[in-house]
């Protein structure tokens, strides 16, 4: 009999990317990414289209969701407000609920909201489960998740700072951990996590203390086109002077900012041959979010008093040994140093790239999202048999 498999579905504004999983053995059964939805180049005019594509790619690769033991769909969802931070399975009441969170998280809840209406018309059998991006920080120290502002207004509009990449901060410190053979109770941890969007995590003893996104994932380092952490008088200014309106900035600061405002390029891979070739934009955009990352390194090892383990994940922090090297260089004083050839080794799975003798452990660790919510999905249904609701 084939094993449990959970189908999970990221679905975002103009992509859908799914994966087929089988979370006992951890493996990826098969997978895609159905992009520029409603695009006129694109395949797909609309997620309901898009996942039908996904379906069919599924069966060209031999898998037929009816006999693939499918046990679950696993959605994630960016947002998940104050009330949602455990996986939640979906029925037309969660799901009205869902919808309302959607002001809060404009950008990213609606198009998820859209993939899990489609999924379940699609696949009406199965327990479709909504993991949460915010979860893992739900429990912040009111110190970090509060806002110092006006605090019936921040109460009233559930303002407080959720932070986002949850499920993978949760399960790169575990990875970290494990492979220090060490229990996540035991080691402080700082996780960067670098890909398009862009986070940084505090970790004491397994649970988070700070992290640098916010109410919106447009807080923090700088990334492909977020600004991060910027002064919020920029935005009364640009709307007061450049009669700019709010959506308008909005979307600037989200879409046309981090590196690729500065330099016109997002990916790290062209912006390193854009340096090399003496492009000077490229070099300031490079600058500046390598600044802000070793700024949140330093916060971080303040936040923790000490951490044993930092570690680099995602796109940027899995495979850009530049950005490794730069982001901790000239810290031995603190008891980081970074082994250059470990560094630039290639190499698979989690690894070692600090020296011997330093004192925190620096690691690559690769995340793996789908995974951690295929775990989450099997660990609810199981929950769900124990105590039904
Ligand atoms: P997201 O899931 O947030 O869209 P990823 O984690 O897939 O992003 O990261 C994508 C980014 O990773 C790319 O835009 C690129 O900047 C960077 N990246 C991917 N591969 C490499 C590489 N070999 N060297 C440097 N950067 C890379």
């Amino acid at each position: 009999m084939a094993g449990d498999t959970v189908l999970v579905i990221n679905s975002g504004s103009s992509s859908l990317k799914f994966q087929l999983v089988e979370p006992d053995s951890g493996e990826a059964l098969a997978g895609g990414i159905i992009g520029e939805i409603g695009e006129p180049s694109g395949r797909a005019a609309d997620h309901e289209e898009a996942l039908r594509l996904a379906f069919t790619q599924l069966a060209e690769d031999g898998i037929d969701l009816k006999t693939c033991g499918l046990s679950a769909v696993g959605h994630r969802v960016v947002h998940g407000g104050k009330a949602f931070y455990r996986p939640t399975l979906l029925d037309d009441d969660r799901i009205a609920e869902l919808e309302k969170l959607s002001e809060l998280a404009p950008l990213h809840n609606p198009p998820a909201l859209q993939g899990i209406k489609v999924a379940r018309k699609l696949l009406p059998d199965v327990a479709h489960i909504a993991v949460f991006d915010t979860a893992y920080f739900h429990h912040l120290p009111a110190a970090a998740a509060t806002y110092a502002m006006n605090r019936e207004l921040a109460d009233r509009y559930q303002i407080r700072r959720y932070g986002f990449h949850g499920t993978s901060h949760q399960y790169v410190s575990e990875r970290a951990a494990a492979f220090l053979d060490r229990p996540l109770d035991s080691v402080n941890q700082i996780v960067l996590h670098l890909g398009n969007g862009a986070s940084a995590s505090a970790i004491a003893g397994g649970r988070p203390v700070d992290t640098s996104m916010g109410l919106t994932p447009l807080e923090g380092l700088v990334m492909g086109t977020r600004s991060g952490d910027i002064d919020p008088g920029v935005v009364s200014y640009l709307w007061r002077s450049a009669n700019m309106s709010v959506d308008k900035i909005e979307s600037m600061l989200n879409h046309e900012s981090g590196v690729w405002g500065l330099a016109g390029e997002r990916d790290f891979r062209r912006l390193h041959s854009m340096i090399e070739s003496g492009n000077s934009s490229a070099q300031l955009a490079y600058g500046v979010f390598i600044h802000r990352l070793r700024k949140y390194i330093g916060a971080y090892l303040a936040v923790l008093g000490h951490t044993d383990v930092i570690s680099f994940t995602a796109g940027i922090g899995e495979n850009d040994a530049l950005v490794r090297r730069d982001a901790v260089t000239g810290l031995g004083e603190l008891g980081i140093v970074l082994d250059e050839d470990r560094n630039t080794a290639d190499g698979k799975g989690v690894r070692r790239i600090s020296a011997d003798d330093s004192r925190v452990a620096v690691l690559v660790v690769p995340t793996n999202e789908e995974l951690a919510i295929a775990r989450d999905c099997m660990a609810a249904l199981a929950q769900l048999e124990e105590f039904p609701r």
